[in-house]
């Protein structure tokens, strides 16, 4: 090793002799001296201590540039430094030296569109994802129902009669069988339509004939049959009994760990009651929830006024500032509002599920108390009845970030409505490639060229948040990532991709599962890039996705999730 005496003199030397000391008193030579062994003493200083130093790594920093580093500095669950494998480890020093073999980090994902706590109690009732026919809907409810007590409400989601070759609803009969003394409520894939049996249809007082507003009940030869659209699922979903501390708890964190696991840091949970916020915050005191959160309350008076009696709740986990409102259904069901009839069902365009003065006076209020407005919006009605009262709250260019949750179906004229007035498409790739099978029927080939339109949607405000709406979709990141990019289904269909205008780059898409996400909900100074200053989360990935085979983005995983420097998922 060499003595810090080698090291200044040769330098010391080679500057003496290049310059003249003829009229060089001893002071000066002293000041001269004494601050060239500063300067050298900085460099020679000792390495900073941090607590992990990730190195050798390709780290897609997703800073304004995509710079792409190699090594980064985490200390007390922030990013220090990033910089080349030289410069990090000549810097800094760490008992925890992390060497990523070549691999992939990114920032930990963003879903800016989901239902974190939904999800997680869906873990805990029967999937009837992917049932091939009615009939194999009844196969899992009967089997899920073996380990129920007695009585207990069976409650399920995921079936989509567009996948059965009998297209047409069900009816509640065969349930009505099954389960005479249990009440059943199965909700379709979309969670806009459900079927009841009988024993649950008794409880929440559901007769032949009621009517209500934003919602429908089936009713056939003078019988319920069970099914329910929209606000009607609602009257029965009222009656099942909330779950328990430890039922939540379970829920939550099993939510957790799947997020983990596909490289989820922080999710947008799109309409919760604060009650589920109080219960959020006293897992994460607790340390058990460690995803970070942005909430969206739910649409409701009690969620209004809790919410304007506490204000907004910003803290390192959670965030809590905006609203979830429904300005109509889902295409699937048809209960999306289109502008012109359903090209599959003449006469039909759908409904909106609040008035107009509703929708006008809640952006009011929200707009008066400076919170964040977000309404799912689907059909091309639904979407400029909301985009007009945004726009006239919202007065032009401004930076109060309102979404409009999907922006599924918009009309070309509209479009321009999302840039002038700064409106942000919250969208979800996932829901494109899972509704390119039909959606064509329910559009007609005009009007399904405004639809899944992300691109387009992106030009607006140069920067579009993406999410998956799970459990609505799957969770995978990696689905959202090859929706976006390649526009297929995994079995590679449409050959050349779905719509391939409105294909998003994949520097987009990871700015959209990043940054975007971050900025979508106010966090962009705290997160969704790889930057000094901003929290250490983010993943291994054995992939790169930025330049791997399309072929190869599915098979991605994820090799290590880390929230505030602290790893929560190894794989
Ligand atoms: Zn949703």
């Amino acid at each position: 090793m060499l003595a810090l005496h080698d090291l200044i003199w040769p330098i010391f030397d080679k500057q003496s002799t290049a310059m003249t000391f003829k009229n060089t008193s001893p002071r000066s030579f002293l000041i001269f001296n004494f601050s060239f062994l500063i300067l050298l003493l900085a460099s020679c200083k000792f390495r900073q201590k941090a607590d992990m130093i990730i190195h050798h790594a390709t780290i897609y920093t997703v800073d304004e540039k995509f710079s792409v580093a190699q090594a980064m500095v985490v200390r007390d669950g922030k990013i220090v430094a990033t910089g080349t494998n030289e410069a990090i480890l000549k810097e800094y020093e760490s008992d925890v030296m992390e060497d990523a073999k070549g691999k992939t980090v990114f920032p930990g994902f963003i879903d800016a569109h989901a239902h974190f706590v939904g999800y997680g109690f869906s873990l805990q009732r029967v999937n009837l994802v992917a049932t091939e026919s009615w009939d194999a809907v009844l196969n899992r409810c009967t089997e899920f129902a073996k380990g129920l007590p007695a009585g207990q409400w069976l409650t399920g989601r995921g079936w989509d009669q567009n996948d059965w070759v009998v297209k047409e609803f069900p009816a509640n009969d065969k349930l009505n069988e099954l389960f005479p003394d249990r009440p059943v409520l199965i909700t379709r894939i979309d969670g806009h339509a459900a079927i009841a049996n009988n024993k649950a249809l008794e409880i929440a007082s559901v007769k032949p004939g009621d009517k209500l507003e934003g919602g429908e009940i089936e009713v056939k030869n003078g019988k319920l049959t069970g099914i329910l659209v929209d606000n009607a699922v609602d009257l029965v979903s009222a009656k099942i009994p909330a779950a328990n501390e430890a039922q939540t708890k379970e829920a939550l964190l099993l939510a957790q760990k799947n997020c983990f696991a596909t490289g989820l840091t922080s999710v947008h949970d799109c309409g919760l009651d604060h009650g589920d916020v109080e219960k959020i915050q006293k897992l994460q005191q607790s340390g058990d929830l460690k995803m970070r959160m942005y909430v969206m309350l739910s649409d409701a008076k009690k969620n209004f006024e809790w919410a304007f009696t506490n204000g907004k709740i910003k803290t390192d986990r959670l965030t809590v500032s905006g609203f979830k409102v429904y300005a109509d259904g889902a295409l699937g069901s048809r209960g999306a509002c289109l502008l012109q009839p359903y090209s599959d069902k003449p006469d039909w365009t759908g409904f909106l599920l609040s008035s107009q003065a509703h929708f006008d006076s809640v952006a009011n209020i929200i707009y008066q108390k400076g919170w964040q407005m977000c309404t799912h919006a689907i059909g091309d009605s639904g979407n400029r009845a909301i985009l007009t009262i945004y726009a006239k709250y919202l007065k032009g260019r401004n930076d109060l970030r309102w979404r409009i949750e999907h922006a599924q179906v918009v009309n070309k004229d509209d479009f321009k409505i999302f840039g002038a007035n700064n409106i942000i498409p919250s969208v979800q790739p996932t829901h494109g490639t899972s509704d390119m099978y039909w959606a064509g029927d329910r559009l007609g080939s005009e009007r399904v060229k405004g639809a899944y339109a992300y691109q387009q949607l992106l030009k607006e405000n140069n920067w579009i948040p993406l999410g998956t709406d799970f459990p609505v979709e799957d969770i995978s990141t990696f689905k959202t990532f090859f929706a976006a990019v390649v526009r297929q289904d995994a079995k590679g269909f449409p050959a050349g991709g779905y719509q391939m205008e409105n294909a998003l780059t994949r520097e987009q898409t990871i700015r959209g599962m990043t940054i975007w996400g971050a900025k979508a909900a106010f966090e962009e100074k705290q997160k969704g890039s790889l930057e000094k200053g901003k929290f250490a989360d983010f993943i291994i990935l054995d992939t790169d996705l930025m330049n791997c085979k399309e072929t190869d983005i599915l098979k991605t995983k994820v090799l290590a999730t880390y929230v505030n420097g602290e790893r929560v998922y190894k794989q």
